[in-house]
């Protein structure tokens, strides 16, 4: 059958992609480390899924609700805003959607025209820059400074700008890089897109989950002109471990919201019922479950940044200070086992290493690997290990 230009042009997601062919590799009986996913390993709190349980018995959930999101959820979500970035939305600003990726996709569908440009920084998550392109959109790729995990800055913007501008998307903290930019860094790309009248994307969906005194800045709460110049992106898949839930959620100007309600009473409908209902539980009855598991990842950050700062040829500009991915250079590492390029050294890491990571150039970025650290500690210390005997027996 004949397929779109559309989906022809699409990449499949790269990070789905790796994590399916360590399962595959799993299935096959071979002995896998998949550092692939970006999903917390823990469970969803028993406080949610109980709250839940009782919700499905008492037939909530079960019929279309509101395409925006219920009401009632929609609250909850101000409320949490309010009380964690001391920002205020009314409910009309709020959209939920099925995950925080369906959203970011109807986002560029009700912003972007064919040739309208979105700057999009690099390293940048995989899915960014392909739901540009089925917008038709331009993805107009703005080099971070290595020597800052990758951050920009407003030159940079500068540099980036055409008449054709209409939106930048800063995702902090970042997925690849773990990089949170400060209030600060935030303020200065902020008051430029005022300036330059260009929508801001804000991504912070790993918002809750920063570290070692890191503190996670919304860009709603830098000033009234910011806020309104913002498209706030977040949900619960993160920091409440709910990945499958999918819920999602987009805040800001009210047209926009009305839009993408008009998008979606003609593809999702709603997002799942049932799932609404947890995530209300979870933003409203938050219990310390939530704080525990972003300890836990900031242990194993701390661990794992140690680790894999001790791989030879392996480099990073820095410790992360949000999300839950490490993002080394290894350009280094490839070259002295022989290998002509770091998508040729991870094809090997996994044939014979059985250590399934996500490469670089899928983030825009060919010199490094990602990692995810979202599994146990001895399951990083194995992959990582396995990666040292692998360097060391290889090497030239
Ligand atoms: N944005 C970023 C940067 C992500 O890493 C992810 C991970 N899936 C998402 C958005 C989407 O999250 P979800 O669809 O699970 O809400
Ligand atoms: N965002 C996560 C990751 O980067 C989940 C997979 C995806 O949706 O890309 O691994």
């Amino acid at each position: 059958m004949k397929l779109s230009k559309r989906i022809q042009q699409v990449e499949q997601s790269a990070t789905l992609a790796a994590s399916q062919k360590a399962r595959d590799l799993k299935a096959q009986g071979a002995d896998v480390i998949s550092l692939t996913i970006g999903e917390s390993d823990f469970n969803t709190p028993d406080y949610i899924t109980n709250a839940a349980s009782e919700a499905v018995l008492n037939h909530l959930g079960n019929h279309y609700t509101p395409t925006n999101g219920l009401p009632e959820l929609r609250q909850a979500i101000v409320d949490a805003h309010q009380r964690l970035d001391d920002v205020s939305y009314d409910i009309n600003e709020v959209f939920v959607g099925s995950g925080a990726k369906n959203v970011l996709f109807d986002v560029f569908q009700v912003l972007v025209d064919p040739g309208d440009e979105v700057i999009l920084p690099v390293p940048y998550w995989v899915s960014f820059s392909e739901q540009i392109k089925m917008a038709e959109g331009t993805p107009v790729y703005v080099n971070g400074n290595p020597d800052k995990l990758y951050k920009i800055s407003v030159n940079d913007l500068e540099e980036a700008y055409t008449e054709n501008t209409v939106a930048l998307l800063i995702n902090s903290p970042s997925n690849p890089t773990g990089a949170a930019y400060t209030k600060e860094e935030m303020t200065a790309i902020g008051n430029w897109a005022v300036e330059n009248d260009v929508v801001i994307i804000a991504d912070e969906i790993y918002s809750r989950l920063v570290y070692n005194g890191t503190s996670a800045n919304s860009f709603a709460s830098l000033s009234p002109a910011i806020k309104e110049q913002t498209i706030i992106i977040n949900g619960i898949s993160k920091a409440y471990a709910m990945t499958g839930w999918r819920i999602g959620y987009a805040l800001g100007d009210q047209e926009v919201i009305a839009a993408l309600t008009k998008h979606a009473s003609q593809s999702t409908g709603n997002p799942t019922g049932i799932s609404q209902y947890a995530a209300m539980t979870a933003y409203n009855d938050e219990t310390d479950e939530v704080e525990n598991m972003r300890q836990s990842f900031e242990n194993r950050l701390n661990k794992a940044f140690d680790l894999i700062t001790s791989v030879p040829g392996f480099k990073l500009s820095d410790k992360p200070h949000g999300a839950f991915y490490l993002f080394p250079d290894v350009s280094e590492a490839a070259e002295m086992t022989g290998f002509d390029s770091v998508d040729d050294f991870n094809l090997a890491l996994i044939e014979e290493a059985h250590v399934v990571t996500v490469v670089g150039s899928s983030f825009g970025v060919p010199e490094c690997l990602r990692f995810s650290y979202a599994v146990d500690e001895a399951t990083f210390a194995e992959g990582i290990q396995r990666i040292k005997d692998f360097i060391e027996e290889k090497k030239q």
